[in-house]
């Protein structure tokens, strides 16, 4: 095999596909490989759905090879280590790459670890997540199982995490779940967050508050998830308080939808290319690594302070690829990223929230009408129209 590409792409989900996908519409005959270990593809955002029992998991996974471009190089193996200097990258197998440019697209790591016990309960005493193919469609089931006086709980760390609204869509398809069949109000609901709001745009805070309200959702920020004793059904809480103190606080559950906490993968954190936090450190407007000119960033992994979603990558991919094209060809960079990006907060069955917006939290809405308010034809969008479009359009770059 050749060990040396004109363009290495590290990691083939969504960013590192349509990036090259989007590279060879513009320039068919550029040499590119992507080094990707999985030889699976996953929709991840319909996950949320699947958790709800509103969508078929066999439907969010399709063999990688189905996915990568025409005329590009898939090298099946791992990343471990960036010589950057010397413009190479070394694989778990033991392999050595070396590249003219080099575009990183690794995602995000989830730290099942970090919470104690969470490994081990997983799957089974109602501890469920939508974070992982194998785990999203227990969810469904702990919601169906629940009874009248009994807890069902929904955490979120106070770490980034891929996309930020997931947390709480799930419990808003379990609270109506629970209101359709009648026992909503012998139900607790409660939301755990490692964070200090519902929202960081306050037009689409104010509408989740609302939602908040019409469920009777009790909503407890500040709280970390630290450990699970899935036997017994008990979550323990890191309480960060006002004055810097912190206190332990234990809370029994029925069931409890944990979105692990999340950090930049390790390969990334231990290398020349981490910033101070281990993320990816590039110019969160045109997308090129700080201090490795030939080096570019894209999706999860990178420190740019958008949201981290799939709709970003939608509209970084064309930022990356025009700027990267331009220093090919020896000219300046010209296109900017503003930091958009989208989450489709599902509200309830059939009911859904867009929430898109900028670097600012700016709202910055596609429809001509407030996408604040829940509504139909956006649950239609995530349902049956997004799928479509990322399998057909998104990974082939055509949009
Ligand atoms: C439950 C859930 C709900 C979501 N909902 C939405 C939503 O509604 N809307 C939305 O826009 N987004 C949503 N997302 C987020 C979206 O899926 C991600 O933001 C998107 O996949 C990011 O693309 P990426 O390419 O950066 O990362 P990924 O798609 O995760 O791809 C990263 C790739 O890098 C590979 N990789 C990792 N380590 C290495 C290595 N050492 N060497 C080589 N390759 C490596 C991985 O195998 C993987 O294929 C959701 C995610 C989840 C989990």
């Amino acid at each position: 095999m050749k060990q040396h590409y004109s363009i290495l792409i590290i990691g083939g989900g969504n960013a590192g596909i349509s990036v090259a996908a989007k590279l060879l519409l513009k320039r068919k005959t550029l040499d590119i490989a992507i080094i990707e270990p999985s030889d699976k593809h996953y929709y991840q955002p319909a996950w949320t759905l699947v958790g709800g029992g509103a969508f078929d998991i066999h439907k969010t996974v399709r063999p990688e090879a189905s996915v990568m471009p025409k005329g590009v190089s898939w090298i099946q193996d791992r990343v471990e280590q960036f010589f950057p200097e010397d413009r190479k990258v070394q694989t778990l197998s033991g392999a050595t790459y070396s590249y003219d440019w080099m575009i990183v697209a690794a995602g995000i790591q989830l730290d099942w670890d970090k919470v104690e016990g969470l490994k081990a309960s997983i799957g089974k005493h109602g501890v469920c997540s939508n974070y992982a193919f194998d785990y999203a469609p227990y969810t469904y089931t702990c919601i169906k199982q629940i009874k009248p006086g009994q807890t069902a709980i929904f955490t979120s760390p106070s770490t980034p995490v891929k996309c930020g609204g997931a947390p709480q869509k799930i419990m808003y398809l379990a609270a109506d779940y629970f209101r359709k069949k009648g026992i909503l109000p012998q139900v607790n609901v409660h939301f755990y967050s490692g964070g200090t709001k519902i929202f960081g745009v306050p037009k689409y805070a104010e509408a989740l508050q609302k939602l908040v309200d019409q469920y009777g959702i009790g909503l407890h920020f500040h709280h970390d998830l630290i450990s699970i004793d899935g036997a017994n059904q008990v979550a323990t809480f890191l309480v960060h308080e006002a004055d810097n103190r912190e206190h332990k606080v234990d809370v029994p559950f029925d069931m409890i939808h944990v979105v692990p906490p999340q950090s930049a993968p390790d390969f990334v954190k231990r290398s020349p290319l981490a910033d101070a936090q281990g993320w990816l450190d590039v110019d969160q407007h045109t997308l090129q690594h700080k201090r490795f000119p030939e080096i570019f960033g894209i999706g999860d992994v990178t420190n740019t302070p958008n949201a981290k979603t799939g709709a970003a990558v939608r509209k970084q991919a064309p930022v990356l690829v025009e700027n990267l094209l331009a220093l090919m060809d020896h000219k300046p960079m010209t296109a900017s990223y503003n930091g958009y990006s989208s989450c489709p907060i599902v509200a309830g069955y059939g009911k859904l929230i867009l929430a898109e917006f900028d670097y600012d939290n700016h709202p910055m809405e596609t429809f001509p009408f407030n996408q604040a308010k829940p509504r139909w034809s956006m649950w239609v969008l995530k349902k049956y129209i997004l799928p479509w479009l990322y399998w057909h359009r998104i990974l082939k770059g055509t949009i």
